[in-house]
């Protein structure tokens, strides 16, 4: 789970917001590559700072409240200070020491797809109910709109439907609906912006277009503008279904960072979250 957000995250990360030209030259699942305004090839950004963030709560004995998202949101970006995230957030978390300092700071009114980003996670808590209340808790500490919260619910939902339910990806937008009363579209084809429901727009469409992920990559980066996102909660989505074939390329596998943070601990992550989490065991076992 970890380690597919993370795949789709660095890679979307080279052609964010850049222009069509690099796309059609550079989106050849070759390698990673790096963006101009400093991101290395290979680097994961925010969409799996904050994910990690996430799990972590979810490992923790802590209570999913809003404090402790915030606490643990700091402490992942405190112990590894990385590039991607919006400028003004990055600047917050650049002066706090804590949550409270944070929620003390922000002014959390975005409608931006930051909320939505980071809830593939939220998809292992096996209540509905208490998964609800994690995303809107999680989401209110950064995104605290009705877009915000309902796109990490949207999201979180997903992920639970894959995992607990195990439904079909082609039934994931009528369940979506029924639960949150939102409709997924099928259709995006425009540049994705920044946007909570244009990035979960998105998300579906290639999700549904697709079975592999090597294609399922291709294509959300195809989107254009924020597509470390897109590619990120899509990956870790198809990571949750047997319907996706695992065709990551070797160069993508070895390509991603190595660091402290990188590759081996993602998989220590999502290790960590199967055996608390047992619904995500038969998932790992597919990991390349
Ligand atoms: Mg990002």
């Amino acid at each position: 789970m970890l380690l597919e957000i993370a795949i789709g995250d660095a890679y979307g990360a080279g052609f964010e917001f850049c222009g069509h030209e690099k796309i059609m030259l550079s989106n050849t699942l070759e390698k990673y590559v790096p963006h101009e305004l400093g991101i290395q090839a290979g680097c994961y950004t925010d969409d799996t700072q904050m994910s990690i963030a996430v799990a972590e709560v979810l490992l923790s004995d802590s209570d999913c409240s809003a404090n402790v998202f915030a606490d643990a949101y700091v402490r992942c970006y405190k112990r590894d200070q990385r590039l991607g995230y919006a400028k003004g957030l990055q600047g917050l978390l650049n002066l706090c020491g804590n949550g409270a300092d944070l929620r003390q700071r922000i002014s959390p009114e975005s409608r931006r797809n930051g909320a939505a980003m980071r809830s593939v996670p939220l998809g292992l808590i096996g209540d509905k109910k208490l998964l609800a209340l994690a995303a809107r808790e999680q989401a209110i500490v950064t995104h605290n709109t009705a877009e915000g919260i309902l796109s990490s619910h949207v999201v979180a939902f997903m992920s639970h439907a894959l995992l607990y339910d195990k439904a079909k990806l082609a039934e994931l937008p009528e369940l979506v609906l029924k639960m949150t009363g939102f409709a997924l579209r099928n259709d995006w084809f425009a540049e994705v912006e920044c946007d909570a429901l244009q990035t979960l727009h998105a998300v579906n469409t290639a999700l549904q277009a697709n079975r592999g992920m090597s294609k399922l990559l291709l294509d959300c980066v195809n989107f254009g503008g924020d597509v470390d996102s897109v590619a990120a909660i899509a990956m870790g989505l198809a990571s949750l279904t047997p319907e996706y074939v695992v065709d990551i390329p070797a160069s993508l596998m070895s390509g991603l960072e190595s660091g402290k943070f990188g590759s081996r601990y993602l998989r220590q992550l999502d290790v960590a979250l199967a055996e608390r989490y047992p619904v995500l065991n038969v998932h790992l076992e597919r990991q390349p």
